[in-house]
């Protein structure tokens, strides 16, 4: 049978498939459950500002990402996040401070407990740890100190993924800091070996850039529309796919392979032929919930903007998980002289107030904001929220158990493929690195 492939879902994990597929003349078509192709990617227009309604920035992490970029520049202009987004704000005690980026500033910092800086010049003769399933808490606790876990981890695994590093097993939730260790013995060690290999001209190009687009992050997903047509892309379209001994159908149409790219608890419905006893060890996965607020100001007279953010270490016990300066990061998001700000509620340790509607919430958090932001009064000209329900996948123990689901599903379905954030990472670059992996493969097949 001639290759037609079937990408479920028009996230960036299907429009990358789909946009290489093209490229190779395979034949596809994407089916999209609602009316909005780029999935949880969305930016919009209102009132003078540019704001996002779901992810907000990459990091340019791996050379998949760089190659798609580089292959869709004729079509997007890709913006790099302002020098300022190298300092990251952490709030103790009710005050920001810089993360440390140098020694000097690690050893200086008040983030840090005296004790845990010590331990830190010890780090690279410490032994690594044996146990695959070591939460990200355990690894960092044994490794660095608990005052690294608390005021360096735990709010970067806020702003990741909404989680709590107690839950999170390292080895799926942050590989390449487990593969440090475990490749060489150290963190300390295995950066400045990691830093020293060869690279190819393209690998060169990985950095931790942060980017977005010149007019946001849905100017990526316009891009690959632009290449692939939207004549292969159903909207609207719930679907459940039919078995057949030699093909998938859909719709009344035939296709030689399906790639599923949609949250753990759609795909009961979407794969009626999965053994269901297989399927639910993948549908158990746990996703944090999380409300997403943009918060903008036409004039900005609060504290100083000169960073990525500030994250919110659980310890200091904030209703908000950090804030993202949206306006210093990106060109053009607020007025001039004016300033534009993400920030989330909700999360792992936090889902009640995911709940609360936006009028609730701006009364709720506004004690709280008008502090963080060194206002005297709160009274943005935006205030808007945006719930959802099924944010990040959470990346736990039971991972070895989804995995080798996935994995059972995948042998016993031959040319489905089961991808999507449920395996393989859930930031932008992690999504655009895997759809790639699943082009390639299914092009070379
Ligand atoms: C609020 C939020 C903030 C984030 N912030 C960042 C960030 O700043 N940086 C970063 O790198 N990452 C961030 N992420 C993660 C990142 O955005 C996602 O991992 C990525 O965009 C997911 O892309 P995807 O294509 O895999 O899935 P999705 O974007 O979820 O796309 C899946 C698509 O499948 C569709 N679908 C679902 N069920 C069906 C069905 N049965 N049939 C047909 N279609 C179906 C959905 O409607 C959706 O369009 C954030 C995520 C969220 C939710």
């Amino acid at each position: 049978m001639k290759k037609n492939i079937a990408i479920i879902g028009s996230g960036i994990t299907g429009l990358t498939i789909a946009y290489y597929l093209k490229k190779a003349g395979i034949g596809f078509r994407i089916f999209e459950k609602s009316n909005h192709i780029g999935g949880v990617i969305n930016t919009v227009s209102e009132n003078g500002f540019l704001f996002e309604t779901g992810p907000n920035s990459g990091t340019l992490s791996n050379t998949q990402t760089v190659r798609l970029f580089e292959e869709l520049s004729d079509k997007f202009e890709l913006e790099l996040a302002n020098d300022s987004a190298k300092k990251r704000l952490i709030l103790k005690n009710n005050k920001w401070h810089a993360l440390p980026s140098g020694l000097f500033s690690a050893v200086t910092t008040p983030l840090f407990s005296f004790k845990d800086k010590l331990r830190i010049l010890g780090e690279p003769f410490r032994k690594p740890g044996n146990n695959p399933l070591e939460t990200v808490s355990e690894l960092v606790v044994r490794r660095l100190g608990k005052s690294f876990l608390d005021y360096a981890i735990d709010p970067f695994i806020s702003g990741i993924y909404a989680g709590n590093p107690d839950y999170l097993v390292t080895k799926y939730a942050l590989p390449k800091l487990y593969n440090l260790e475990q490749q060489y013995g150290s963190f300390i060690k295995g950066a400045i070996k990691k830093a020293k290999e060869p690279k190819t001209d393209i690998e060169k190009k990985v950095t931790k850039d942060v980017f977005s687009a010149k007019g946001g992050l849905i100017q990526i997903v316009n891009a690959i529309i632009k290449k692939i047509g939207t004549e292969n892309i159903k909207l609207n379209k719930s679907i459940g796919i039919i078995k057949n001994d030699n093909f998938y159908l859909i719709d009344g149409q035939e296709y030689s392979s399906v790639v599923s790219t949609v949250n753990a608890s759609e795909l009961p419905d979407l794969l009626p032929f999965a053994d269901k006893n297989v399927l639910q060890d993948i549908v158990n996965t746990k996703y944090a919930k999380v409300t997403e607020i943009t918060i903008g100001f036409k004039k900005w007279n609060g504290i100083k903007l000169d960073a990525f953010g500030g994250l919110i270490p659980s310890k200091e016990k904030k209703n908000i998980l950090g804030l993202l300066f949206m306006s210093t990061l990106f060109k053009d998001r607020a007025p001039e002289g004016g300033a534009l700000f993400t920030t989330f509620t909700g999360g792992i340790k936090k889902e009640n107030l995911a709940e609360l509607s936006e009028a609730e919430l701006k009364e709720f958090l506004e004690p709280e904001l008008k502090e963080l932001l060194g206002l005297s009064e709160f009274k943005p000209d935006l205030f808007r929220a945006f719930k959802h329900k099924k944010a990040i996948a959470q990346y736990g123990a039971d991972s070895e158990k989804r995995l080798a689901a996935i994995k059972k599903i995948e042998r016993e379905n031959k040319y489905l493929f089961l991808a999507g954030s449920i395996r393989d990472g859930v930031g932008l670059a992690d999504r655009i690195k895997q759809a790639t992996d699943i082009a390639e493969q299914i092009i070379a097949d």
